[in-house]
């Protein structure tokens, strides 16, 4: 069978089954009405726009009902989609549009002067919405499949790199139907699952864990465009809600909030968290609660689920990533490119039908991110005598700031156009909010002169909030390796941060 619609066979099997909800809007969705909906999208973009197999679709907005129809629409039609994250500055969103190239970006109205200078053809998501739902009640017409094959891509995720130039993770079919079978059967999802989802859909986390999954079984999820942490936990009770992904910011957020205490979370089987490192207290608040936190790992270019932690083994195992999903196969290795024994700490590499094929039309990037087929996560793992693995360290140059993944390499470079600087680098420094937030090392030019503020302002115009150094430091030298490399860990002595958050 030539290309496969998920949403299309659940309008068959169970078409009055509700697929999801908008939580701010009150607006719903079953699967009936998912795929008619997705129908029409897949016809109007055709007709209007030229949309078919292969051409891309930008989309910048916050999370809402029309992304799933368009995810629908781009598995009948095969147009790949390229959610943009609205956090981003104007010349970040330029970036990626003139990589991307899509032939229409549906912007909601309030963004679309971020990107109205980078793209022609924009389409507001409100006349969409306008013209979709006027169109809800009348039978579509089924949209002739497409002959997708397992390996075209159905999304483009960006990702700012190391070398701090985002770029284009490509998403197959194949990985998307992979991660959706691996995550039903390690957390054992049905039909009659119910969930919460508010992690945003510009990223992975926001599609892959519970969304898609969710979507391929034909459970039911509310969305939320937002997180706020009281909601949610009125919506995990009112929802009836048997399992809930976050990062550790939010399960930390969610403690804290006012109704903690006397929120029913009966309902949850568990709450699967990753994203970031996960401190032990937190999860044994949780725990407290009778809500076992069940960790994950994973990451953008892989699908995105890799491991995870079974419930019985939630406080057994408690730290601890759990091991791999079906048909992912690990090595880890030294910096010399051997495999270490059990128990010792390397690089974790990766193959498997989740793995990304590469970067879109960056061959060189591509090229780098694999050895002989193994993709190079970055991270630094080890594996117990029962085979679970712990991550323990990052080697790539990267902090993660309430969930977001922040690369120095990034916001140096921007800094480095700043007339005043003449040297920059940048750290996480712990945050008991954002779990890490950024530190600012600058040596300025001969007679220059700059204040914090005005650097701020700088960044400001260029880079998304949340990659904005939090403190600055104005220092004579930037300390070097040997080999002329930022020393980072001699720039994390010279700071009063202790790593003991929460
Ligand atoms: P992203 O590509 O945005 O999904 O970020 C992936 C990165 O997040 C990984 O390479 C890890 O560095 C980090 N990460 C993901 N899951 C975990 C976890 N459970 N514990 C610690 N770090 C994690």
């Amino acid at each position: 069978m030539i290309g496969c619609d998920w949403i299309g066979r659940w309008a068959f099997y169970a078409p009055d089954k509700m697929a999801l909800k908008e939580y701010e809007s009150g607006r719903t969705l079953t699967y009936r009405k998912l795929n008619a909906l997705a129908n029409h999208a897949a016809h109007f973009l055709k007709k209007d726009y030229g949309i078919t197999r292969g051409d891309r679709l930008a989309v910048l907005a916050e999370n809402c009902l029309e992304y799933f129809i368009l995810f629908s629409a781009a598995q009948k039609a095969g147009f790949i989609l390229v959610p943009l994250n609205y956090r981003l500055a104007p010349a970040e969103l330029d970036f990626m549009l003139q990589d991307a190239m899509p032939l229409l970006t549906i912007s909601e109205k309030k963004f679309t002067e971020k990107v109205s200078r980078s793209v022609q053809t924009i389409l507001l998501l409100e006349e969409l919405q306008e013209m979709l739902w006027s169109k809800a009640e009348i039978k579509a017409e089924p949209f002739p499949q497409a002959p997708i094959k397992a390996d075209d891509p159905l999304f483009i995720l960006y990702t700012s790199g190391t070398t701090g130039t985002p770029k284009g993770a490509l998403y197959t079919h194949k990985m998307l139907f992979w991660n959706a079978v691996n995550t039903e059967m390690r957390l054992d999802i049905t039909s009659a699952d119910r969930s919460v989802s508010c992690t945003p859909l510009f990223h992975t986390g926001g599609w892959n864990v519970i969304p898609t999954p969710f979507l391929h079984r034909g459970a039911y999820f509310c969305l939320m465009k937002t997180f706020e942490p009281a909601v949610v936990n009125q919506l995990l009770q009112e929802e009836k809600a048997t399992m809930f992904m976050g990062v550790p910011t939010m399960l930390r957020l969610m403690a804290d909030a006012e109704n903690f205490e006397r929120t029913d979370f009966s309902s949850l089987r568990f709450f699967v968290i990753g994203g970031e490192p996960m401190p032990l207290p937190l999860i044994d608040r949780w725990h407290n609660k009778g809500v076992p936190v069940r960790q994950g790992y994973g990451l953008t270019e892989c699908g995105p689920s890799i491991t995870s932690l079974h419930q019985d083994d939630a406080i057994r195992k408690r730290g601890s990533i759990g091991t791999l999903n079906f048909y992912i196969e690990k090595r880890i290795i030294d910096e010399a490119g051997n495999d270490v024994p059990p128990g010792n700490v390397g690089e974790l590499l990766l193959k498997g039908p989740v793995i990304t094929p590469g970067y879109w039309q960056n061959p060189e990037a591509t090229k780098k991110a694999f050895t002989n087929g193994w993709f190079h996560t970055g991270d630094l793992v080890k594996q117990d005598a029962e085979g679970y693995l712990y991550i323990v360290d990052r080697k790539k140059n990267m902090y993660i700031s309430g969930g977001e993944n922040v690369y120095p390499a990034e916001v140096e470079k921007v800094l480095y156009q700043h007339p005043a600087v003449s040297e920059a680098a940048i750290i996480g420094v712990p945050d008991k909010k954002w779990g890490e937030v950024g530190m600012a090392f600058v040596v300025l030019k001969e007679k220059a002169n700059v204040t914090d503020q005005e650097l701020i302002a700088f960044c400001q115009e260029r880079l998304a909030r949340f990659k904005i150094p939090k403190y600055f430091k104005f220092i004579k030298e930037i300390p070097k390796s040997d080999t002329g490399k930022i020393d980072r860990k001699a720039l994390k002595r010279l700071t009063q941060f202790k790593e003991d958050y929460p």
